[in-house]
């Protein structure tokens, strides 16, 4: 006697069918076995704001586009890698929205305003700078050019040219090859696959348990951003 039936395992982005098949071959003096067929992987559709497309399998995938995932994402792929990388917000991480570009954009100009100050020491007239406008958005400002002067250096099209497919989206791993991409333009899901994974999804600001610290206030580098 055969008879065959057909099992889905439901993982949460693909469904494995297993066609089983109980053959019982005494009429032909062999032990009943139990075949197994794995008809393949397919995709799972749960409507058009939430599509799974089809897998693709790279090489790495880097998760996080900031100083360390470029660096790991560009350097494996001028090697040869086939490489994907993930980035939530944009290309550039702390370094250039929230960390060294525009601390270093401040400090230049807190430099400068103290040098004025101290001009006598130069030879100069001591003068006491003023804000343009009588506003701190004058500094500001000159922080968000200065982050745009610099930005395209980290485009993705800069990552796409060196061979890395720039992917926007937030992930979650669904076993050790396979991660789900929620796309950020669409929301739409995209499992991916790796032999190897980079996470590079770097840091935030610890809040220290300083009594007083919550009701008195305070800013971080990523409150203070432009
Ligand atoms: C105020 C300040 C000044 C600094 N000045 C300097 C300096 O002058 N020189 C210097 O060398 N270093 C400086 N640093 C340190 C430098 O900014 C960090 O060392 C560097 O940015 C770390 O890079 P990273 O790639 O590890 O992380 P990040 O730059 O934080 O990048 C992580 C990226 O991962 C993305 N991400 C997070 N979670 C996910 C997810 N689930 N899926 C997809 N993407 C995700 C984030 O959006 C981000 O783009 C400074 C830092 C601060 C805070």
């Amino acid at each position: 006697m055969i008879s065959f039936s057909l099992n889905y395992f439901e993982a949460p982005s693909y469904a494995i069918a297993v066609l089983s098949a109980d053959v019982n071959l005494a009429a032909l003096d062999l032990p009943p076995f139990r075949a197994i067929l794995l008809t393949g992987l397919f995709q799972s559709y749960s409507g058009a704001e939430n599509t799974y497309q089809m897998s693709e399998i790279y090489d790495l995938i880097v998760i996080g586009g900031g100083s360390a995932g470029l660096v790991a994402a560009g350097g494996a792929a001028t090697l040869g890698a086939k490489v994907a990388l993930i980035e939530k917000n944009a290309l550039g991480g702390d370094c250039l929205y929230t960390g060294c570009v525009p601390s270093k954009t401040i400090i230049e100009s807190a430099r400068f305003a103290h040098r004025a100050r101290k001009a006598g020491k130069y030879g100069f007239q001591e003068l006491e700078p003023k804000f343009l406008d009588d506003s701190f958005a004058s500094i500001t400002n000159r922080v968000q050019n200065v982050i745009e002067i610099i930005e395209h250096h980290d485009a993705p099209e800069v990552f796409e040219e060196m061979g890395v497919k720039v992917i926007f989206g937030t992930t979650k791993f669904l076993n050790p090859n396979e991660i789900e991409v929620s796309l950020k333009n669409s929301g739409a899901k995209r499992v991916m696959r790796a032999k190897r994974f980079c996470i590079s999804t770097g840091s935030s600001p610890f809040v220290p348990p300083i009594e007083g610290l919550q009701e008195t206030g305070f800013i971080t580098n990523e409150d203070f951003s432009f």
